[in-house]
Parts: C-alpha cells; sequence; structure tokens
C-alpha cells in the first residue's frame, strides 16, 4: 500500500482520529464513524445498543475519582475534541457567510450581538 512503508512525521493530537466515546485512536478499533465533530468506535456503538436495549446502564466519568496520569493522559484527546468542535463551528458560520446571512442573523442564532459574533469569527 502506497505510503505505509515510508516514515511517519509525529502527528499533532488534532491529526489523530479518536472515539470521543472511549478516547482509543482509529487504528486501535475496526470502525469509526465520524459525526459533525465527534467520533464512534464500533465497541462503544456495541455498548450503547447495550444501553438502548436496557442491558446496560450508561455511567459518566467522575473526574474526581481519576488519577492524575489519567486525566493528563486525556487531556490531549479532550483538547482535538475541542478544536474540532471549534473548527466546525467556523466552518458552519462560514457557509452561512458564503450564504450572504448576515452577522445578526449569526448573532441572534448563537445568543450574541452582531459585533460579538463578527468579532468571534470573521
Ligand atoms: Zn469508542
Amino acid at each position: 500500500m502506497a505510503g505505509k512503508s515510508e516514515a511517519a512525521a509525529p502527528k499533532a493530537a488534532t491529526d489523530i482520529l479518536f472515539c470521543s466515546f472511549c478516547g482509543k485512536s482509529k487504528d486501535a478499533v475496526k470502525t469509526l464513524i465520524a459525526g459533525p465533530t465527534v467520533f464512534i468506535c464500533n465497541e462503544c456503538v456495541a455498548v450503547c445498543t447495550k444501553f438502548i436495549s436496557g442491558e446496560a446502564s450508561p455511567e459518566q466519568t467522575d473526574w474526581d475519582k481519576c488519577s492524575d496520569e489519567f486525566l493528563l493522559e486525556q487531556l490531549p484527546r479532550t483538547s482535538a475534541i475541542a478544536d474540532a468542535a471549534g473548527d466546525h463551528l467556523a466552518s458552519h458560520v462560514a457557509t452561512l457567510r458564503k450564504r450572504e446571512v448576515t452577522w445578526e442573523a449569526i448573532g441572534r442564532a448563537l445568543g450574541i450581538s452582531r459585533q460579538a459574533a463578527w468579532e468571534r469569527f470573521s
């Protein structure tokens, strides 16, 4: 396969695709499904299916119970997700601007002023 034998340059956290739910990279799972700003792997889909069918109850990570090492390990992934969400938002606004939707309408949709929308996205 082309490019497989080339030495890969170190990737920035934002260049690596992770499951937004379990944090596994795309190479660690069979399938990674992309949403607008998030990804979910086949393993998390299987867990979700159990939740939906009532076989299991969802648990939310309690950050206060996690070790410093775990929190530091997760930090690049969380940052990458935030960056991706910011990029998606900017692209969304750019699409509206290409259609000549006003800053006033964009600001109104976001619950901010026209000026604040312009300052944030222009
Ligand atoms: Zn996952």
